[in-house]
């Protein structure tokens, strides 16, 4: 297996040259574009790695998947329904051109901006920094990995920057769909995207949605299968933002990616997969990351469909 991932990523490193780092968070323009790495978790914590695997980067949107499962938890999936609906939006994950429609639960999903910060409101704590801290504590149980921490400059970058988040924050007010204080709210998505992780965290917590909340391990049940499933139908249609009909196409199971350059894959039942490779195409995908998920898939016969 671990020669298949290394052929897999020496010929997946040449797609780098054709993405872009994000800049419109400053310090994320500061990251190395040409790395890739890869790593695939399998029962039995059998763990393959390839590439630079090693390297740190922030979850960004990887984290979606999370804070949607804190709110499941927390708040039960009649609430996260009538709060954030499930149908793919066919727009870019930080639209705000919303102005054709008003804003509500048929438009947004749990995958975009919108819908994640709306879903914020519903993890349970006294704070918001409490909120943050049992996401926090979700990934880390998650990943096996209890060091698991935020990247503060990157925290602090987004937090000065973040103009569009704070727009759609006041949109969700202006709407009726959230009462907390904007900046409270968006405190705790902007440290949940800063998660800084690296891909075997990834592929461990991509294969216990794999394994509809159960470790693979000690195959103790760590949340309800129903909620794997919810998460795992909603990555189908959203995860890979306005390209998931073509990763679908090409690729075939569910998967979440973020602008950090990180996609975490669930392949039910199978295996979890964690990819980085930080050169981003215009929807905010990572270019080398998608080829190798999609030659990984083609070797191993990964389609769901
Ligand atoms: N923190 C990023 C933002 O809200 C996440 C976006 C992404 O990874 O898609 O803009």
């Amino acid at each position: 297996m671990n020669t298949l991932l290394e052929h897999i990523i020496s010929d997946c490193r040449q797609y780098t040259a054709q993405g872009h780092v994000a800049t419109y968070i400053p310090e994320l323009a500061n990251v190395d574009p040409d790395q890739v790495g890869i790593c695939i978790s399998l029962d039995n914590g059998r763990e393959y790695f390839a590439g630079d695997c090693q390297a740190q980067f922030t979850m960004q949107s990887v984290v979606k998947p999370l804070i949607l499962l804190q709110a499941l938890m927390d708040s039960g999936v009649d609430t996260i329904h009538s709060l954030v609906g499930v149908e793919a939006t066919g727009k870019p994950f930080d639209t705000f051109n919303y102005s054709d429609q008003p804003l509500s639960r048929t438009n947004i999903n749990p995958m975009i901006n919108t819908g994640s910060i709306a879903l914020c409101t519903l993890i349970h704590g006294a704070t918001y920094r409490d909120r943050f801290g049992r996401l926090l504590e979700l990934a880390r149980k998650l990943a096996g990995n209890p060091q698991l921490t935020v990247n503060e400059s990157v925290y602090q970058s987004e937090k000065l920057t973040g103009s569009k988040n704070r727009a759609l924050a006041y949109l969700l007010t202006a709407y009726g769909m959230i009462s907390d204080p904007v900046e409270e709210v968006l405190d705790c998505y902007f440290r949940a995207c800063s998660i800084s992780v690296t891909c075997r965290d990834l592929a461990r917590i991509a294969h216990i949605f794999a394994n509809h909340g159960a470790h693979p391990v000690t195959k103790e049940q760590l949340f309800p299968a129903e909620y794997a499933k919810y998460v795992n139908a909603t990555l189908v249609t959203s995860g890979m933002y306005d390209g998931s009909g073509e990763f679908a196409l090409n690729v075939g199971f569910p998967a979440k990616s973020g602008v950090g350059g990180g996609i975490m894959g669930v392949i039910p039942r199978r295996m979890g997969v964690g990819v980085f490779a930080p050169a981003l195409d215009q929807r905010g995908n990572s270019v080398a990351g998608i080829k190798a998920l999609e030659k990984l898939s083609r070797e191993l016969d990964l389609s769901i469909y």
